[in-house]
């Protein structure tokens, strides 16, 4: 029997001698024109997806992730969602989760049409949102792709990657200015924004560059088992609607009707939406 060790390393990483280790049945390398995609069946996991070294999507934990980096912003809005914008997300689950929200039209602009064609045949649980008739699927870089878009979209969500290679540029200033551009008056924008613990100063600066460009800023914290330290987050930058601002009345109503029509969600409920934006000391300690 074999073993996958992600060992922790790269641009922020603050552990240096730990990595993650899995039990491996049978793996598969692919070399795409912008990164190393390694795909394994394991013993733990199911099927994982691990991009440059680092797990990116298991089919055991995936909804985790997938749930709450979309729906503490959608069950923010009063209103229905009209036009939502996916930055990343190639393995399709981010999707999947938004259109439980009934919007006109999803946008994913990923950079690796690869990562799109494997993840549509290896993990048909995770990518089955992609087929749908309101999703268009663009391939480019995410940072181009907002660039010259003006007051279109409700919602924009950065399922990216760590900051290296491609997705550096999706962790800067002038890409928040462009996406606060592209968002109607009242839209809402989340990115992934890593390990509070094991990517401390990474995740205070996307907190710190999203407070210069949006008038609210709420960071949120979400348990991930195959992320480092699992200890994971995930911010909001907003225009005008505060998640924090819901009413628990209306949040109900709104979470019950999405459970009755789409079925039940797994981790997130009205009480994970607020409990989730309170943070421990530890993450914005001053040293
Ligand atoms: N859940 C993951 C995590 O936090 O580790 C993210 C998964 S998702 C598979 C990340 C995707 O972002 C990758 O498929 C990668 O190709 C894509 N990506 C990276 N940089 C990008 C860019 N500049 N524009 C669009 N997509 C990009």
């Amino acid at each position: 029997m074999l073993w996958f060790t992600e060992y922790y390393k790269g641009e922020g990483m603050e552990l240096q001698g730990t990595g993650l280790s899995m039990k491996v049945k049978s793996s598969k390398y692919l070399k795409t024109p912008y990164q190393e995609l390694l795909l394994l069946e394991t013993e733990d996991w199911g099927k994982v997806l691990v991009l440059d070294g680092a797990v990116q999507t298991t089919e055991r934990d995936e909804f985790i992730y997938h749930e709450m980096i979309s729906h503490p912003a959608l069950f923010t809005f009063p209103r229905q969602v009209e036009k939502v914008l996916v930055i990343g997300g190639g393995d399709g689950g981010t999707v999947r989760e938004v259109l439980k929200h009934q919007p006109k039209e999803v946008v994913m602009v990923e950079i690796d049409r690869e990562v799109v064609e494997i993840c549509k045949k290896e993990f048909p649980s995770i990518s089955k949102g992609l087929g749908d008739e309101r999703v268009k699927l663009t391939f480019g870089d995410g940072r181009e792709f907002v660039k010259d878009k003006e007051a279109e979209f409700d919602l924009i969500i950065v399922d990216c990657s760590d900051p290296v290679g491609p997705s550096v540029v999706l962790y800067q200033e002038d890409f928040y200015r462009d996406c606060f551009k592209a968002l109607k008056e009242d839209g809402i924008f989340v990115t992934q924004s890593e390990s509070p613990f094991a990517q401390n100063r990474v995740h205070r600066q996307v907190v710190r560059e999203l407070e210069k460009v949006f008038p609210i800023v709420r960071p949120y914290l979400a348990f991930i088992p195959t992320y480092p330290s699992g200890m994971w987050s995930f911010t909001i930058g907003s225009k005008k609607l505060d998640p924090l601002g819901v009413a628990p009345s209306a949040l109900g109503k709104l979470y019950r009707e999405l459970v009755e029509r789409e079925g039940a969600l797994k981790y997130y409920n009205p009480e994970v939406h607020y409990g989730a934006f309170a943070i421990p000391n530890f993450v914005y300690r001053e040293e």
